[in-house]
């Protein structure tokens, strides 16, 4: 069913009757690099501070969503699905990723997309999600949340015969979520072969959850006692602190299901706190914090961040650096925005060939904190 050894996963590695019980695809590039941020570091009068470089896990796209498909698609796969259907904002990079690597194996795509604040960003992803053959739904209400016309048309696609597989908002079920806990193992082993001292804390956007909840349930697996920092960037009906313990839950009760020495972790035992205070107005609306955030990466460490989830997770670590809160600790930051550039031929698509719904984000203004944006 997998070839794990052969590139040495890391939760196989550590718990090896796994890998006769989970169907894996080696689609990333693991692992991904940890590095220092010197400058960075000196700027906030901070010495010890490092990035986990997930910009890089994949190939022809990076990121953190790459490490939930290894697992949904090696479902997909083993279920015969002809396409995937998944759901998120018209930028969503979570669709885009699931299109590139659903069409790497051969799989068809399916997005129901919802409106979302224009930027420059959300046409470049819906270009390149065209541009690799993804069918794109874009309707004025929330899918799943509000079952208006998205849901309607997702209740009509799944009668087809085979029906698609749906992957969930973000990757984001214990099943995408054991990406993550494999992350939190890659950490540790990164630790334990002396490229990082032990993060005392670590910052991580919080969106649909799978991401910060899965390294939070790894890192204790490995016996780390490292502190999760989970900035949320998403309406609290999607993160909040009760959804988060039921996915630590039900993610960690699946893999003792499954391998009985995976450690018996409960919420109640991690080591993690959600912040609020960088969320904004809503989702995928820039802050100030957050663009400043962008800004200092950029200028110091030639990294490029964004406005919706890595800068105002960065946002959290400059402010308690700058309060002093993060004085003598080892912060790594986690990097969790793809970095792989797109290719010319999709960025010069006509956007007028693509769905009449999708016009708008080529035709509107973006918001004015979008460094795109005309003044
Ligand atoms: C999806 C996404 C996140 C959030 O990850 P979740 O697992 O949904 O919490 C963070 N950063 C980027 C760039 C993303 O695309």
């Amino acid at each position: 069913m997998s070839t794990v050894f052969e590139h040495g996963l890391t939760l196989f590695q550590a718990f090896p009757g796994l890998a006769s019980k989970l169907a894996h695809l080696p689609l990333a590039e693991l692992p991904t690099p940890v590095q220092a941020l010197p400058a960075l570091g000196e700027h906030l009068g901070h010495r010890n501070l490092y990035l986990k470089r997930d910009d890089l896990s994949g190939k022809p796209y990076g990121g953190n969503k790459v490490r939930k498909l290894e697992w949904l698609l090696a479902e997909a796969q083993a279920r015969e699905a002809r396409a995937v259907m998944t759901f998120g904002t018209a930028g969503s990079n979570h669709c885009l990723a699931t299109t590139l690597y659903a069409r790497g194996i051969g799989l068809e795509s399916i997005s129901i997309l919802s409106p979302q604040t224009n930027a420059w960003s959300v046409g470049r992803n819906l270009k390149m999600g065209f541009h690799a053959g993804a069918e794109l739904h874009h309707y004025d209400s929330e899918p799943v949340a509000e079952r208006g016309a998205g849901w309607q048309t997702a209740k009509r696609l799944i009668r087809d015969e085979p029906p698609p597989h749906v992957i969930r908002r973000g990757g984001s079920s214990a099943l995408g979520t054991v990406g993550f806990v494999n992350a939190g193992l890659e950490l540790a082993a990164q630790v334990a072969a002396g490229e990082l001292p032990v993060p005392d804390l670590l910052y991580v956007a919080l969106g649909t959850m799978g991401t910060a909840s899965g390294l939070a349930i790894g890192l204790a697996a490995a016996g780390l006692p490292t502190k999760v920092v989970a900035v949320r960037v998403v309406h609290p009906k999607y993160a909040n602190e009760e959804d988060f313990r039921t996915l630590f839950d039900r993610t960690a009760a699946m893999l003792h299901r499954l391998d009985q020495s995976f450690p018996r972790l409960r919420a109640d035992d991690a080591c993690y706190s959600i912040r609020h205070e960088q969320y904004g107005e809503k989702y995928a609306r820039y802050t100030e914090a957050g663009m400043q955030a962008v800004a200092l990466m950029q200028s110091h460490e030639q990294i490029a961040l964004e406005g919706t989830y890595t800068g105002k997770a960065l946002a959290a670590l400059i402010a308690d650096a700058r309060k002093g809160a993060l004085r003598g600790k080892t912060v790594l930051f986690w990097n969790t925005y793809n970095s792989r550039p797109f290719p010319e031929q999709a960025m010069n698509i006509d956007y007028l060939h693509m769905p009449l719904s999708l016009h708008r984000y080529f035709e509107e203004p973006f918001q004015p904190l979008d460094p795109h944006a005309r003044a």
